[in-house]
């Protein structure tokens, strides 16, 4: 059976050199005589797998040492409520930008745990076709932190810059943009993302924290949320997510194999140009992000008519073009372009595209 090109939000693609890897040790991973699946995670192949993952990650990223490399489970959504209970004993208030679904959800949790949380911004109002403008004057000068969703997975935007938040630690959620293009860490208090958009399968949630942000956790804080005890335990207070660590790790090898990732944002930003290119010179489909927003990972359109856009997406999967449906909240199509989906993936979509467009004419 051949391979589709899959354009899944999540989980999503994975490089088809690291399948074939992970599939040529899965019964048998070097000398051990067992599965990676199969090993305990005190065992020293096991320890040798997470300390290189952690080791390449920290290459990849340019990952300072004062900055402790979490693999935790949950997703990202547990760390919705983690983020606040860990932090925002700082000051006792933490300011949120909401820049669409999961960041309203960060926000809202944050908000029924009690806490003195305020939306400084949002582009509800106008459907998150943009991410807001942040600057060091909205924010309370005593927050605990400022959490920003740095690429907005669901509506197709991202921030192209680092908002500016001066001495208060900026927290972003990095699930659909983590290791897509360098970014400087030195820049974030809190860096956190679950993997399987753009890292490896589901059940790894990746967090990066400053060290002088572990001591500020609740009293009553539930242990497995503790960022400190998860740092002072690397990771391994109980079971880790083993094997998708292990996946995890191919997946920076292989980054790391083709340059790291300068190579990895160019290949990305040539992927992303293919597609955006087309949609500004036709006027078939509309593209409702704008501009100065576009995500690199995740590029929505939509055909203007819902029955259309019904079709486009089932019409594409028959031609090995999958899961192009928007979020159901959104509607439309979303093509997630990831690390792993290869230009010719987007060529052929921009093929299909235009062949779609001439055979549906709009009435
Ligand atoms: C997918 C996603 C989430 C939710 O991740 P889970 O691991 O499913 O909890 C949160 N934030 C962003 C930006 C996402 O893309």
């Amino acid at each position: 059976m051949n391979r589709v090109y899959n354009f899944s939000a999540g989980p999503s693609m994975l490089p088809l050199e690291v399948l074939e890897k992970a599939a040529s040790e899965l019964v048998c991973y070097g000398e051990s005589g067992m599965s990676v699946m199969e090993m305990s995670h005190r065992s020293p192949d096991y320890e040798a797998i997470i300390n290189d993952a952690e080791k390449m990650l920290r290459e990849l990223m340019n990952i300072p040492e004062n900055y402790k490399v979490l693999f935790l489970q949950g997703g990202a959504s547990t760390q919705f409520a983690a983020v606040p209970l860990n932090l925002i004993k700082r000051t006792g208030k933490a300011d949120y930008v909401v820049s669409g679904q999961f960041s309203g959800k960060a926000f809202k949790e944050a908000q029924k745990l009690g806490y003195d949380v305020k939306c400084i911004a949002t582009t509800k109002d106008d459907n998150f076709d943009h991410v807001p403008v942040v600057t060091k004057d909205m924010i309370r000068p005593d927050a605990a932190y400022v959490h920003v969703c740095f690429n907005n997975t669901i509506y197709g935007t991202k921030y192209g810059y680092i908002p500016e938040t001066g001495d208060i630690p900026l927290v972003a959620d990095m699930s659909s943009c983590i290791i897509s293009e360098p970014i400087d860490v030195t820049k974030f208090g809190v860096i956190y993302a679950g993997a399987q958009k753009n890292m490896a399968p589901a059940g790894l949630t990746l967090v990066i924290v400053r060290e002088d942000l572990l001591d500020y956790a609740e009293e009553k804080m539930p242990t497995m949320l503790e960022w400190k005890t998860m740092a002072e335990n690397g990771s391994m207070y109980n079971t880790p997510p083993c094997y998708t660590i292990y996946m995890a790790k191919l997946v920076y090898e292989w980054i790391l194999g083709m340059g790291g990732l300068e190579v990895m944002k160019q290949r990305n930003v040539e992927k992303a140009a293919v597609l955006y290119d087309y949609l500004d010179n036709q006027s078939y489909y509309i593209a409702p992000v704008k501009k100065d927003s576009r995500s690199m990972m995740n590029v929505t359109f939509v055909t203007g008519d819902a029955d259309l856009d019904k079709k486009f997406a089932s019409e594409a999967a028959k031609a090995g073009l999958k899961n192009l449906k928007g979020h159901r909240s959104v509607g439309g199509m979303r093509a997630s372009i990831y690390n792993a989906m290869p230009k010719a993936g987007v060529e052929k979509l921009v093929e299909f595209m235009k062949a779609f467009a001439e055979a549906n004419p709009k009435a």
